[in-house]
């Protein structure tokens, strides 16, 4: 007999666990599961130990210390030119991963519809699911993963709730462009849908391509939350540090359902956040020229590898075609070459609700030292030949 509650009968155990655990047993060089492997930056790590030996040690208010909201505040207001009032607009999350289900939970009711871009993020669909929504999909097909109006408007209906725009894109590295973002608005305020972005990868895109936000576009600052997080701007994903930025009607039913999920996330690394939030543009300017220069080696290493990557236009992933390998599917693949070759990837199946339109991709993550890159890199070739 299962102990199980019925609505989370049908979750497994998530990819990346399970393909991190793989490259463990085998010593693999880990390029699944997406987290850098070298050093946070100093600076950020010293504000954590101040925090810490100030004791910034209790609670923090629910809605975040109010350094980080004005910190968060502050940026987006330079990059963006966005305007978030950090007493009403900004709800500080444990990780964007709890800002999304903290939102969907409340603003989904049973029966609604949500729109996803598949292949998606793989949490999106379980909070859908604990929300008692319906998921909705579109279906992003390679090599461009462009969006064709009338296959997303058919999706909107009376029931539709919530449409999810990950941009920069996970899997894909997609990077929404204007006109589709356009698109997205005018739908959403054609059938008065709301809009959720999830954002975490805002600071990495390549190839001098701009982060739009939604939530700039006519009509949609009432109708949109914008969620990102700490984690991948500043290499420390264990922070887990996020947040909301809504008009404060829709702020609320993220804050509501996160004072019962968390209550606060980590005072001290908040604190330590703020100080980080508040670094000059340059640190960005570095942040996305590593990552472009790690994109272009590992896609170099993957083509002589015989594996033909599609190139992101941002986030630290890169997704390539194994169509002719000849293996059965992406996760046949990916355990070869985690157990056989010592590589390991993610297969990407996970990210969509048929699998069978993921089995011929795999997802390699670059957010790796150049020592890493270069051992993948050996171990690939050798493979090759
Ligand atoms: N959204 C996307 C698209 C991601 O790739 C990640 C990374 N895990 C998250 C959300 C979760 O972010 P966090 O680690 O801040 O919870
Ligand atoms: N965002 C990371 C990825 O896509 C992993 C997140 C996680 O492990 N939950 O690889």
């Amino acid at each position: 007999m299962s102990y199980l509650a019925n609505r989370i009968q049908q979750f497994g155990v998530t990819v990346f666990t399970e393909m991190t655990a793989l490259a463990v047993q085998h010593q693999a060089v880990n390029l699944g599961q997406g987290f850098p492997d070298f050093a946070a930056p100093d600076f950020l790590k010293e504000a954590a130990r101040e925090a810490i030996a100030a004791d910034v040690n209790q609670y923090a208010p629910s809605y975040g210390r109010a350094p980080l909201k004005q910190a968060i505040s502050a940026k987006v207001k330079r990059h963006y030119g966005l305007e978030a009032d950090p007493d009403h607009e900004i709800l500080v999350t444990h990780g964007a991963t709890e800002a999304l289900c903290a939102a969907i939970l409340g603003l989904v009711n049973p029966g609604d519809e949500v729109i996803l871009f598949e292949p998606f993020y793989d949490s999106y669909v379980p909070d859908v699911i604990l929300a008692g929504g319906v998921p909705r999909f579109y279906t992003l097909r390679q090599p461009d993963w462009q969006i064709d109006r009338e296959e997303l408007a058919a999706l909107f209906t009376p029931k539709t709730k919530l449409i999810i725009v990950n941009t920069p894109h996970n899997p894909t590295g997609k990077v929404f462009g204007r006109e589709e973002l356009g698109m997205i608005a005018e739908l959403c305020q054609e059938h008065d849908v709301l809009a959720l972005t999830d954002e975490v990868y805002e600071h990495i895109v390549f190839d001098g391509r701009v982060h739009h936000l939604l939530a700039q576009f006519p009509g949609m600052a009432a109708r949109t939350l914008t969620i990102s997080s700490l984690g991948k701007s500043f290499s420390v994903t264990g922070w887990k540090i996020g947040w909301v930025i809504a008009p404060p009607d829709l702020l609320r039913a993220a804050f509501r359902t996160h004072q019962f999920m968390t209550f606060c996330g980590a005072a001290p690394l908040q604190e330590a956040a703020a100080v980080a939030l508040a670094v000059g543009d340059e640190y960005y300017t570095h942040l996305t020229q590593d990552y472009q220069a790690k994109r272009d080696f590992l896609m170099q290493v993957l083509a002589a590898a015989g594996l033909p990557p599609i190139a992101p236009a941002g986030t630290y992933f890169v997704m390539v075609d194994i169509s002719r390998l000849g293996f059965p599917d992406d996760v046949a693949f990916c355990r070869y070459l985690t157990t056989a070759v010592g590589v390991a990837a993610i297969p990407p199946s996970a990210f969509y609700h048929n699998p069978a339109d993921g089995a011929r991709l795999a997802r390699f993550a670059f957010c790796k030292s150049q020592l890493t890159l270069d051992e993948a890199a050996r171990r690939l070739q050798n493979w090759r030949r």
